[in-house]
């Protein structure tokens, strides 16, 4: 008999990031795993939001996004990264997640093959099989994450319509170069392909590099769908203000499929965030030096306590080596083991791996979080390999 539950949800399980979330509570465990920052948001955006509750209207506001917003993130796009975007290009959603959602079920038609590098988010791939397409996976090694003309050609056939492309890209940290930028550019106009932007990360960076959308690189604007979210970009995760940008027939088609997604989103904060986008660069910049600081203490007590930690140059997140480290459990058993044992959640990196590529020797940390936790952290971290090295 068939089932009555869609196969891709019927073989679905928790998400890596909710599952350790839960294991840290259960164990009172420091979280280090799902990414957030434990910091306070810039006082700014919490007073505005707080301001649009008293002051603007609850009820539902025009269903690709406020006006004021629409305008506030083309306006900061012209500013920081020189993209001359029209607000009508733009559609708010609820978090990124929402637009990625939109975009691939705007986009994919069954037996589309779309391109989805590794590692990813895990969203990406049960999204483009609900939708009928077929992830086809171009796994990026440790501890570059390059992108390749050949990986690419290799994956392309004539099937491929899309292209998922995560820069800077979670869990790795990395920042693909503007070769890199160009290379994917060429296989898109080539092949004729779309690519789904997931920039969510474009202001995490520590580089000290201006972001450079791919949607920046000649001939790609008409077939970029670049997705930002405020959720990363203040470290506000729990609003899930997030939004999707693409010209033409390409934004029409976006904001069909989020008007029966979510339809819009919650209003205040979108009030919120179009106060918070128009700032003065210096309020993103302290928020960065903080996370910075957090990234080199991290950085300094894993080394010191004798983990090998991969480059990064964004994000939220570093990534330990663990068979450099002396440590030979893999990345997954060092999770389950840390979060019950040393009571620090992590997350294992093959978790965000497709299949059989899934390097199994690397962790994530998620570092925004305040100086004591993360020196505890450490602290209970170097025990437990000082444990495991016997
Ligand atoms: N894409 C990537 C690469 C992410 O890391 C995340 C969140 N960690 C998202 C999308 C989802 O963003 P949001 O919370 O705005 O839905
Ligand atoms: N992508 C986030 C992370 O890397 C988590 C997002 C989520 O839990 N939905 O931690």
């Amino acid at each position: 008999m068939k089932s009555r539950i869609h196969p891709v949800y019927a073989e679905m399980e928790r998400t890596v990031f909710d599952r350790m979330s839960a294991l840290a509570r259960e164990h009172g465990a420091i979280n280090l795993g799902q990414g957030f920052p434990d910091g306070p948001p810039p006082p700014a955006l919490i007073e505005a939001a707080a301001r649009a509750l008293q002051e603007k209207s609850s009820q539902y506001p025009p269903g690709a996004g406020l006006a004021e917003l629409r305008e506030a993130i083309c306006a900061y796009y012209a500013r920081r990264q020189g993209l001359a975007l029209a607000p009508e290009q733009v559609t708010v959603t609820s978090g990124a997640t929402e637009a990625l959602a939109a975009a691939v079920s705007a986009l994919v038609q069954p037996g589309d093959e779309v391109i989805l590098f590794q590692p990813a988010y895990d969203a990406y791939a049960p999204t483009v099989r609900r939708a009928g397409g077929v992830p086809v996976s171009i796994p990026l090694s440790p501890p570059h994450f390059r992108y390749t003309a050949e990986a690419l050609a290799a994956a392309i056939t004539p099937a491929t319509r899309l292209l998922m492309f995560n820069d800077p890209l979670n869990p790795a940290g990395t920042v693909a170069s503007h070769a890199e930028l160009e290379t994917i550019a060429r296989a898109c106009v080539e092949h004729d392909l779309v690519a789904v932007c997931d920039e969510v990360w474009e202001d995490v960076r520590f580089d000290g590099v201006a972001h450079r959308s791919l949607a920046a690189v000649p001939g790609m604007a008409e077939r970029t769908v670049k997705i930002g979210s405020a959720g990363k970009i203040f470290g506000l995760t729990g609003w899930k203000i997030g939004w999707m940008i693409a010209q033409g027939e390409l934004a029409t088609a976006l904001q069909r499929a989020h008007q029966f997604l979510t339809y819009a989103t919650a209003v205040p904060l979108q009030w919120a965030v179009a106060e918070g986008l128009a700032l003065p660069d210096a309020v993103l910049a302290d928020q960065r030096a903080e996370w910075n600081a957090a990234r080199e203490r991290l950085r300094n007590g894993l080394a010191a306590a004798g983990f090998v930690v991969l480059p990064n140059a964004a994000t939220w997140f570093l990534n330990v080596d663990l068979g450099a480290s002396g440590i030979s459990l893999c990345d997954s058993e060092f999770s389950e083991r840390a979060v019950a044992e040393a009571g620090v959640a992590t997350v294992p990196v093959s978790a965000l791996y497709q299949g059989e590529a899934a390097p199994r020797h690397l962790v994530r940390f998620c570092f925004t979080k305040p100086a004591e936790v993360l020196d505890e952290a450490v602290f209970r971290l170097a025990r437990f390999r000082e444990r495991l090295l016997g």
